[in-house]
């Protein structure tokens, strides 16, 4: 089995060291870096599946690095949140986080998030090495096999996660699901999410495929109920 490596960025060592210790034994690699700079130094240099990001950090906070981050890797970040101030930020900056966690978080559930943003990892690897489709929506066309979508022939740059939910909803065109079956279904959890992160994803998508955000063609509002997808 190929194991997976983990980045934990946190500046409190006996946050950093239970961590480790726990994920280590789940089967994964964990490395650890102690601020924000070293934390994007090992990020390259170690190229981790999954990044675990404190916010309060020395030298560069965990809003930069995140930034930072996002410019180069599309790497599953899970932000570790100590306030509701700062959950509030990591979802409205829209920094490009794929999930979050607040402190003080138990050990199963820290887990039961690193597995489900794993597990999504699994399955889009899964999709490269099988023969994938194209679903061509005229100008916006989703390339299944490459996890690649363009809009004019131009490749738009999404998250993961970003993705899986245009697919999802791609897929079942004109279906409409609700946040709480978006969570269960694309982000894979069964207890811990909070349907916020959908509508935040939701708009962070809309405003990189549609032509204007606020009113959108694509992506579409059910009033009440939750969201759809729809060939314009
Ligand atoms: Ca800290």
């Amino acid at each position: 089995m190929n194991q997976k490596k983990i980045l934990v960025i946190e500046d409190e060592k006996t946050i950093s060291d239970i961590v480790k210790f726990n994920l280590t034994k789940e089967g994964y690699i964990v490395d650890t870096a102690f601020d924000g700079e070293e934390g994007l130094q090992k990020t390259y240099s170690m190229n981790p599946d999954l990044i675990l990001l404190d916010i309060m950090l020395p030298k560069l906070d965990g809003f930069q690095v995140c930034k930072k981050i996002r410019e180069s890797l599309n790497t599953p970040v899970i932000m570790l949140t100590a306030k509701e101030e700062e959950v509030d930020k990591v979802l409205g900056l829209e920094l490009g986080a794929d999930d979050y966690i607040t402190k003080p978080f138990g050990m199963r559930e820290l887990i039961a998030r690193v597995k489900a943003n794993m597990r999504r990892i699994d399955l889009s690897n899964q999709h490269e090495s099988t023969n994938g489709k194209i679903l061509d929506f005229g100008i916006l066309t989703i390339d299944l096999n490459r996890y690649e979508v363009k809009k004019h022939d131009t490749v738009i740059e999404l998250t993961l996660r970003e993705f899986e939910l245009l697919k999802y909803l791609a897929e079942q065109e004109s279906q409409v699901f609700s946040r709480e079956q978006l969570l269960e279904e694309v982000w894979g959890y069964e207890y811990y999410g909070d349907i916020r992160t959908v509508d935040v994803t939701v708009r962070r998508l809309r405003e990189k495929i549609e032509d204007n955000s606020s009113e959108p063609q694509y992506i579409m509002t059910k009033r009440g109920i939750g969201y759809y997808f729809r060939r314009p």
